[in-house]
Formats: structure tokens, C-alpha cells, sequence
């Protein structure tokens, strides 16, 4: 990776360029994932950040990237942050899904499908999660049959974040008996024949999430991402650049903390208490910004086991900051959180102790890679 002469001029370069940037009509920062109503605003502001170079600033520039550091994406979260817009329109496609297409896939499915997530055209969804393979991703059951022309795919996937407004989906499925040898990837396009979309409503009133049935979907075989049994390698990959992709979002949390002191000042809700509160949660995010930085310097390795530090690190911190919506807006936190973007980040803060790899699967990782403790039982009947 590049390093950046000066992040400084990378920040109020792109600071100005966010104060002037036209904002597409209804476009608001939701996060990794857009909902349904979210996605036309969500492509139009992918594409004037295409236009501007912003748009996937991590790709190597022969992708139309800028093959930028990590300190200039870091840059990129924390003003993206401060102005209020999301950083891409889905974070499946630009982070998750392209990584693995320049690694894994051909020259044909690189020419067909980057230029399209670079621009915001396509929204992808990762199809790996099942009712039984969350954390045990390997037992999963979805399967590909390989016929004369391809494959047919039955199976049900859930938790499918963006799945109902998507048009290619990362899909991770059983092509053999192995645990992890027996699965491989494939390039799904949603609106195939036999793919079922049942979105799901969340305690938040939102419906990102999603299950995905698959009956009888036939897909030629030019869609496989990889070689037959290369799925747990573009899986692990993928999860590997998720995690970055997490602790790239921490740094935006300096802001949340910021709405969260306006709205108690504004309520006059400021107590010797909170304002403990408030120390320890900055200290808290000042120490992992910090640690994150100097991770990335340290060891860009995706399978670093210090990026599951950072993921607890940040995803606890992110749920205590959600928490802390609770003293801050007192009875207000039960109004309507439709309309109260504290009360919502409250609801949904948790998610990221959940998203990515739980944070015992981290711990599990960091007793298992870091401090040599046993390793955990594996279902044998996967
Ligand atoms: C906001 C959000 C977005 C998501 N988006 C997607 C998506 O787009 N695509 C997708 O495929 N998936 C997605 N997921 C699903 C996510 O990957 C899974 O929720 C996650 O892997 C956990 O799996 P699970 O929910 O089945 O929980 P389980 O794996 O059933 O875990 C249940 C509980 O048991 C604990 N546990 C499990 N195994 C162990 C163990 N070995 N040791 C200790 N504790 C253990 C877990 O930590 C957890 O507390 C998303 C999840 C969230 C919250």
C-alpha cells in the first residue's frame, strides 16, 4: 500500500470536497448497508464520489481505486463520518465482494463486475450466514450440484443484509462432503429463477436484513468465483477484510459521542456521572483510534490476530456508546426512535458485537492463535 505524503491535505482536500458536494435527494448515513428506500440515493452518491475519486479509495488504481493507505481510509471514515453520508453505497460490494473478485476470480468476472461496484451501478450481499452456520460457518448446508452447464442450488440462507434490493450475491455453498474442502463460491445474480427474497423487520423498524431461499436455481458455471472447493479461502478472506473494514469504522465514534454530548447538554441532562461516562467512552475510543492506526502499520496481514483485538475493541466500544443513549435522553428513549437517531443507535449498537465474527468467536481466536490455549471442540456431524 501506498503511503500518503500528507494526510493532512488528503483530509481538508476531501473536507471541502464534502462541504460542497451536491447531496442526492433522501440520502442520510446508514450505515454499511442500505435499506430498500436508501439504495436509489445510496448509487447517486456513490457516483458523484466515483466522479470525484472517492469512491473505493483501498482498490489498486488499475481497478480505478487509488491503491490509498490506511491512514487516508481512516481519513475517508472519520470526514465521511463527521458529514453525515454514508461511505459507499454497500459495503459487501466495494469491500467485500471486490477484494475477493481481484483475487479469486477471472479476468472475464474482474472486467464484468468491478467497474459496476467502483460506479454504485450493482449492490451485492453476502450470502454465508444459515439458521444452523453462523459462527460455524463451515457446517453449512446450501448445496451446489454440478450439472452438464453448471450448477443447481437449493438451500436457505438468513441474516442477508441488503439481500432485497441486491443484484449479485456472494454465495458461499456445499459442492462436497468436506467441512471446508467441500465448499466453493459463487457469483449469484438475485433476480435468477428459483431465489426467494423474505426480508426481515428489526427491533429498529428497518429491514436490512433478509433469508434466502434457494430452489432448484441453476446457475452456469461461469459464475463460480474460484476453483470447486476454494469457498472456505474466499470466505476467510472475506471476513478477514471485514474486520478492517470495522475498525476503519471506529473512528467515526468520536462524532457519535459528540451527538451524544449535544443531546445532554440540550436536555440539561449533564451530571458529574455522566460526564464520567463521557471521559472514560472518549478515552476509550481515543485508545482504540490509536491502536488501530498503529495496527495497520504494524501488520497489514488480514489474518493478524490483532484485528480480532480491534473488533472486540471496537465493537464493545460501539455498544456502549449505544447504551449510554439510555442516561443521555432519560424518558425521551422511549419516544418514537423513528425519529431519534440516538435511540436508534442504541438498538442497533449491539449488532456489532454480533456482525463479522462475534466477540467470542474473537476471544476464542486470540486464546487459541495468541495465547495457545486448546482449541474448541468441532461439531463432528457438520
Ligand atoms: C448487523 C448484522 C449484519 C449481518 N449481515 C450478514 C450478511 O450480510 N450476510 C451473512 O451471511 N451474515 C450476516 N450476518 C450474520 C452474522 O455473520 C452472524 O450473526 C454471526 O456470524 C453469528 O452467527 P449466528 O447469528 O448464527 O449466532 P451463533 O453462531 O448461533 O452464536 C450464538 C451465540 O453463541 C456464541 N458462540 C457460538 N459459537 C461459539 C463458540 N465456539 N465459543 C463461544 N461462543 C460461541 C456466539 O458468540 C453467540 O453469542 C449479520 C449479522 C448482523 C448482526
Amino acid at each position: 500500500m501506498q503511503e500518503t505524503a500528507d494526510p493532512a491535505q488528503f483530509r481538508s482536500e476531501l473536507r471541502a470536497w464534502l462541504e460542497s458536494a451536491p447531496r442526492p435527494e433522501g440520502l442520510r448515513d446508514y450505515g454499511p448497508t442500505p435499506t430498500v428506500e436508501d439504495v436509489p440515493a445510496g448509487r447517486a452518491w456513490q457516483r458523484l464520489l466515483a466522479d470525484a475519486g472517492y469512491s473505493c479509495l483501498h482498490w489498486p488504481v488499475e481497478y480505478g481505486g487509488r491503491d490509498a493507505s490506511i491512514m487516508e481510509q481512516a481519513v475517508f471514515a472519520e470526514e465521511t463520518a463527521r458529514a453525515g453520508v454514508p461511505k459507499q453505497l454497500g459495503i459487501v460490494g466495494t469491500n467485500l465482494a471486490a477484494p475477493v473478485i481481484m483475487r479469486y476470480g477471472t479476468d472475464a468476472q474482474r472486467a464484468r463486475y468491478l467497474e459496476p461496484i467502483r460506479l454504485g451501478d450493482h449492490l451485492w450481499c453476502q450470502l454465508f450466514s444459515e439458521p444452523e452456520a453462523g459462527s460455524d460457518l463451515a457446517s453449512l448446508r446450501s448445496r451446489a450440484v454440478a450439472q452438464d452447464d453448471g450448477w443447481v442450488i437449493d438451500g436457505q440462507k438468513i441474516w442477508t443484509s441488503a439481500a432485497a434490493a441486491a443484484d449479485y450475491g456472494l454465495l458461499i455453498a456445499r459442492t462436497g462432503p468436506e467441512r471446508h474442502k467441500g465448499l466453493t463460491a459463487f457469483i449469484v445474480p438475485m433476480d435468477l429463477p428459483g431465489i426467494e427474497v423474505r426480508p426481515i423487520r428489526q427491533m429498529d423498524d428497518e429491514s436490512k436484513f433478509n433469508e434466502v431461499f434457494f430452489a432448484g436455481v441453476r446457475l452456469p458455471d461461469e459464475y463460480r468465483l474460484g476453483a470447486v472447493g476454494q469457498g472456505w479461502a474466499v470466505a476467510t478472506a472475506t471476513l478477514g477484510t471485514e474486520r478492517l473494514s470495522l475498525g476503519a469504522q471506529s473512528v467515526s465514534m468520536f462524532s457519535d459521542l459528540e451527538a451524544m454530548i449535544a443531546a445532554a447538554a440540550q436536555r440539561d441532562r449533564i451530571t458529574p456521572l455522566l460526564g464520567d461516562e463521557f471521559v472514560s467512552l472518549w478515552t476509550r475510543i481515543w485508545l482504540l483510534r490509536a491502536t488501530w492506526l498503529r495496527a495497520v502499520y504494524d501488520d497489514s496481514s488480514l489474518d493478524s490476530p490483532t484485528f480480532s483485538v480491534l473488533k472486540v475493541m471496537s465493537s464493545e466500544t460501539h455498544r456502549d456508546l449505544g447504551d449510554l443513549a439510555v442516561d443521555v435522553l432519560g424518558l425521551d428513549v422511549t419516544a418514537d426512535f423513528r425519529d431519534n437517531a440516538l435511540a436508534r443507535k442504541m438498538l442497533v449498537a449491539r449488532a456489532q458485537t454480533i456482525l463479522g465474527g462475534t466477540s467470542e468467536i474473537q476471544r476464542n481466536i486470540l486464546a487459541e492463535r495468541v495465547l495457545g490455549l486448546p482449541r474448541e471442540p468441532v461439531r463432528k456431524d457438520g
